[in-house]
């Protein structure tokens, strides 16, 4: 018989002992398996399925699928997965676990629109960049009644519910993902599902309209994707003892504030910028004097005014309608667009040298940024400003108005979904926030972002990879130690006091005659023996990350970690008739306890007590940490198949490099190795006990557990008996279970 059609009817795993063998390649002599298919890599990395014909030594004889004839080396040769195994729905099913057999799986799957594949506990969605037929009514009620079983964000949310009333425990949906990967239409879907199922209050209604704002608010085209988050989101959402959703909040992580002064080429500002100028009725127009995005510096410098299918001044009414929905008074929205109109006309501000010394005067007499106000002890001194100094306290106030205004927002919606003074307490969080970033220059912004997925990774591994193998030594199960990449090293390279990468960039930032450089050297003199640091030349260094290395340039990190506002400038604002600029000069001065700020920060600096951006980013990551701890977490990881945001093309290096770096495969190789699936003596006992043909003569739940074992042919390698419970690998329940249900 083929050994294929057999090991293709029972997919099981291999039961390899996992210590000191490669990784992902099954290292068995591949000669040796007789199989007929393999995969071999061709020059431009990608994987070609190729027919073995005839085998000799450490070589054999292979055709390509054009007819081409080779001979090759069997080290080049991966094997590959019966064709039955095509497409299936868990990568823990496939008989041989290798890299090219995972990413054809996902191919052959996407070809097909399904777009979602399980790889054991976690779920991988490959972003279609096409609408596909999976999502709706029919599609919820189907999931919701279990009649469809494929993979689905819909699956994963209903087992968070179910799980969240059956073990009365928070749960956490946890998406991460490149840029463009999916990760915020995967949380909307997912939002979708629990509104549908929860709802019925009225406020899901409510909470769904909580992502056009803020996708307005805090999403821009860059590059990357079309409709980038530039924030990190947590909603949670909270049920009431009947499973009605009764109310939500929402966190926000670091709005990437810079973008409101500059952004690259082709990029574009904040959406709400473009829609306001697009969509405002005329009344509005002209009450905040208006005028074309064309004419607004802050808008015009990336040269680019608009996305592909996007309608700016549709979209405005939608938003609008979303702030109705949300109680956001028309008074307070009328509020929100002349903040925003007030952050474009600052950008038209410009500056004229005056004098030799490079000092400057506002052109158009508005003298507020050519000097600043420094105060020093009880004295207070006026100096007057440099081109650049007044550009960047112009900018400064700019892009300050823009996140007080983000963060009002998100306070307004979350003072609407509030969740009533009888809290019930049971939630369901989603986590949708920045993954990985690597580019050719990185900055301030991808060194938090980076941290942030450094701490999340160390969740996801202790999660699936730790407490797993925790339960095993505590259950006394023989189980050869599976290696993981723990991170706890480049964690520590960030966190550790005093001399880790965050102390020492708010130690400089504290310092009067700190610089870029000389934190730079600073990282070099005390880091350098640390594996996970590497020094560069002048103002750079590396990072090695789980995901891979990074070299940072820290151009600019003491003053974007510093984030100063001149006392001038919180003035200004605290003396607006207006409410708003009211609030957000409270906000500014509540985040310093003494404003002491000048534009030199040596004056500024020894005084000031403000919080970092970076201890502030720390802080709020630990509290995220704490809350997701306390939750069951469910992964889903978003793929971006190519760089085009388009639909069709798969590209195997870009999704296998995005594998690696999110864990999926060792996430399989883990879970495959391992038990996934166990039971308490007591349980399988009494569960299956009535299957026994002959009388046990002890009736301990032990010894009724092995005779049921033997008597079903349950292969010893197939399970572990544990002090408390029994393990099986993958799949082994299922003919206990079938017997049980006929009988
Ligand atoms: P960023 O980190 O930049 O915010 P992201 O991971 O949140 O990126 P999304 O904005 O969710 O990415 O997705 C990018 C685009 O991909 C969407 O605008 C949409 O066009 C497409 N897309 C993502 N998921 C799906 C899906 N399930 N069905 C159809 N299109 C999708
Ligand atoms: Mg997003």
């Amino acid at each position: 018989p083929n050994e294929d059609s057999v090991s293709a009817s029972l997919p099981q795993p291999s039961i390899s002992t996992p210590s000191g063998e490669s990784r992902w390649s099954d290292t068995t002599p591949y000669a040796s398996k007789k199989k007929l298919q393999s995969w071999l890599q061709l020059s431009n990395g990608d994987w070609e399925l190729v027919k073995i014909i005839s085998t000799s030594g450490t070589e054999s004889v292979i055709s390509l699928p054009d007819g081409k004839v080779l001979k090759v080396k069997d080290e080049d040769l991966v094997p590959a997965n019966p064709d039955i195994l095509d497409g299936v729905d868990d990568l823990m099913q496939l008989s041989y676990l290798n890299e090219p057999s995972v990413l054809y799986n996902l191919q052959h799957r996407y070809n097909q629109n399904m777009i979602y594949t399980k790889a054991g506990p976690v779920l991988v969605a490959v972003n279609p960049f096409k609408k596909v037929p999976l999502y709706g009514t029919n599609y919820i009620e189907a999931y919701k009644r279990k009649a469809i079983e494929s993979p689905h964000v819909y699956a994963i949310t209903d087992s968070a519910i179910r799980e969240m009333i059956r073990d009365e425990v928070n749960q956490s949906i946890i998406i991460s993902g490149e840029s463009g990967a999916g990760k915020t239409e995967t949380a909307k879907i997912a939002m979708q599902y629990l509104a549908a199922l929860g709802g019925g209050s009225g406020i899901e209604h409510e909470i769904l309209k909580t992502n056009p704002i803020l996708e307005a608010f805090g999403n821009g085209k860059t590059l990357r994707n079309d409709n980038s988050s530039r924030f990190g989101k947590l909603i949670e959402i909270h049920f009431s003892e009947t499973g009605k959703i009764s109310g939500a909040n929402i966190q926000t992580f670091l709005l990437e504030k810079s973008r409101v002064v500059q952004c690259n080429e082709g990029e574009r500002s904040y959406h709400i910028f473009y829609q306001l100028c697009a969509g405002a009725p005329s009344s509005l127009r002209e009450k905040l004097n208006l005028r074309s995005v064309e004419d607004y510096k802050y808008l015009r410098q990336s040269n680019c005014y608009s996305i592909n299918d996007v309608d700016d001044a549709e979209e405005f009414r939608i938003v609008t309608d979303a702030l109705d929905v949300v109680h956001i008074s028309k008074e307070d929205q009328e509020n929100v667009f002349a903040m925003l109109a007030a952050v474009l006309w600052l950008g038209n501000i410009s500056f004229t040298v005056i004098d030799n010394e490079n000092h400057v005067q506002a052109v158009e007499d508005e003298g507020l940024f050519s000097t600043a106000k420094l105060i020093v002890g009880k004295d207070t001194i006026v100096q007057k400003l440099t081109l650049s100094q007044a550009s960047d306290a112009r900018d400064a106030l700019a892009k300050s108005i823009y996140s007080c205004l983000f963060d009002w927002l998100v306070e307004q919606i979350n003072k609407s979904l509030a969740v009533g003074k009888r809290q019930t307490g049971r939630s369901i969080s989603i986590l949708d926030i920045y993954g990985f970033e690597s580019f050719n220059r990185n900055s301030f912004e991808q060194f938090c972002i980076n941290y942030a997925n450094e701490r999340l990774q160390q969740h996801f591994n202790r999660h699936l990879f730790k407490l797993e193998q925790e339960e095993y030594i505590q259950d006394g199960i023989d189980w050869a130690k599976v290696e993981f990449e723990d991170n706890q090293d480049c964690l520590n390279l960030f966190e550790k006091k005093p001399l880790g990468l965050l102390s020492l960039l708010d130690e400089e930032s504290t310092f009067p005659n700190g610089t870029d450089l000389t934190f730079a050297n600073k990282l070099k003199q005390h880091l350098n023996s640390n594996s996970c640091f590497k020094e560069e030349r002048e103002k750079a260094f590396t990072v090695r990350h789980y995901a891979g290395e990074v070299t940072y340039d820290t151009t600019a990190f003491l003053e974007k970690n510093r984030d100063l506002m001149h006392v001038d400038s919180i003035q200004l604002l605290s003396s607006s008739k207006c409410h708003l600029p009211q609030i957000f000069a409270s906000y500014m001065l509540s985040q310093s306890e003494k404003p002491v700020v000048g534009p030199l920060h040596k004056l500024g600096g020894a005084d000031s007590q403000k919080l970092s951006v970076a201890t502030k980013f720390k802080g709020q990551l630990f509290q995220l940490m704490q809350r997701l701890e306390s939750t069951t977490p469910h992964f889903i990881r978003c793929i971006k198949p190519n760089n085009l945001q388009s639909p069709g093309s798969y590209e195997q290096g870009l999704v296998l490099q995005q594998l690696r770096c999110c864990g999926v495969l060792e996430v399989v190789r883990i879970s495959r190795s391992g038990f996934p699936t166990r039971m308490s003596h007591q349980k399988f006992a009494k569960r299956y006990g009535f299957l026994l043909l002959e009388n046990v003569a002890s009736q301990d739940p032990l010894s009724v557990s092995v005779a049921i074992l033997h008597q079903f042919n349950i292969l010893p390698e197939m399970y572990q008996v544990g002090y408390t419970k029994l393990f099986f690998r993958t799949g082994q329940i299922g003919v206990l279970e079938d017997t049980r249900n006929r009988t």
